[in-house]
């Protein structure tokens, strides 16, 4: 039985493409910054981004704790939405290794966050408080693509009090293919309209571009350099890096436009549920949809979802969530996958 693998956009396996342009990567010891590979991907990535600079990291969360411990000091604290990956799913890494407390905000329906808030968030310059120190957004979050007018908006109140702005665009790409699709737009010209608001954006390779591991942080020359003696300290500086950044560079070059197909599984995944009486379905733009089962309770609803779960797994579909029901396409599930997960929840309710 071929098994429907929707827990996440991470589950993407390199293709047999890309797995070529692996074994062929010429490399080097990238902590003396000498892989080829590694710093072609990082000068490209900047450049098409609008950074000066930017560094290959193992992961997301490293790439986002070292962004985080870049612009803030012990004492310090962040802004972030109270659903963000960069507080609430990375093991609470900035308090943890770097002193830095989030101040976290809760989000608006759509996922954005109060621009009111924001501001009374920001705390005087008083021996009481820490010292707000950087406001820290994510797009696509939740699947759900964050308007240009709210990044704009958000960031603008961030300097007009000082503070430091940084994107977590792990799904960069989604967001930006999602805005240009309608318009025939350059998704590269779009999210770098979407990071302009930013100065520093971590990008992940190894979700819905389907690379095997990496992100990359992008910001200035200064930033980079203290990001890069942190990354060492939390033992993310690699050797020959370059196999995995050539993956990258090939998932940046072919994979970009692809992520259309994944928006549009989603799409036909919300259709096909929306029916089912007993099931809450939440669509977004991109490549995620949420589920939430009706019952007397929020107990009982739990239990429901655990059984419906069990019940996928039993027809070789793998579906997960900390809170709603999540199912996520990517380059790996096709359209005969997702109509084998329509009928399957169908036969459940
Ligand atoms: C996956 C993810 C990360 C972290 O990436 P890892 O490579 O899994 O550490 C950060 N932010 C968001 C929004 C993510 O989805």
């Amino acid at each position: 039985m071929s098994i429907v693998d929707l827990r996440s956009d991470t589950v993407t396996q390199p293709s047999l493409a890309m797995r070529k342009i692996i074994s062929q990567a010429i490399v080097g010891d990238d902590t003396h910054g000498d892989d080829p590979s590694v710093n072609m991907l990082q000068q490209d990535i900047a450049d098409r981004l609008g950074f000066e600079a930017a560094l290959f990291f193992p992961s997301g969360t490293q790439s986002n704790l070292c962004a985080i411990l870049s612009h803030c000091e012990r004492g310090d604290e962040y802004l972030v939405g109270q659903n963000a990956h960069c507080y609430r799913f990375e093991g609470g890494g900035a308090a943890v290794f770097g002193s830095v407390q989030p101040q976290p905000l809760a989000h608006l329906a759509d996922g954005t966050l109060s621009i009111d808030d924001i501001r009374s968030a920001v705390k005087p310059d008083d021996a009481h408080f820490a010292r707000t120190r950087l406001l820290a957004l994510e797009n696509t979050f939740g699947g759900k693509v964050m308007p240009l007018s709210f990044l704009e908006q958000a960031t603008n109140v961030a300097k007009e009090f000082g503070l430091a702005r940084h994107l977590d665009g792990a799904r960069l790409f989604n967001a930006a293919v999602a805005q240009t699709h309608e318009r025939q737009g350059d998704p590269w010209k779009q999210a770098k309209d979407i990071v302009r608001y930013f100065d520093s954006v971590s990008v992940c390779f190894s979700k819905g571009l389907g690379a095997p591991v990496g992100s990359a942080l992008c910001g200035s020359k200064e930033l980079v350099a203290r990001a890069r003696r942190l990354r060492k300290t939390a033992g993310g500086s690699m050797r020959q890096a370059g196999m995995m950044a050539a993956a990258a560079s090939y998932a940046l070059e072919h994979h970009v436009d692809d992520l259309q197909n994944d928006h549009e599984l989603a799409t036909r995944l919300a259709n096909g549920l929306r029916d089912i009486a007993g099931l809450r379905v939440k669509a977004c733009a991109t490549n995620m949809v949420f589920v939430q089962l009706e019952a007397g309770s929020t107990v009982a609803a739990t239990a429901r979802t655990t059984e419906l779960v069990d019940h996928l797994r039993k027809h070789g579909i793998l579906a997960t969530g900390l809170y709603d029901l999540r199912f996520v396409t990517h380059r790996d599930v096709d359209q005969a996958g997702i109509d084998k997960v329509i009928a399957a929840i169908k036969s459940f309710f």
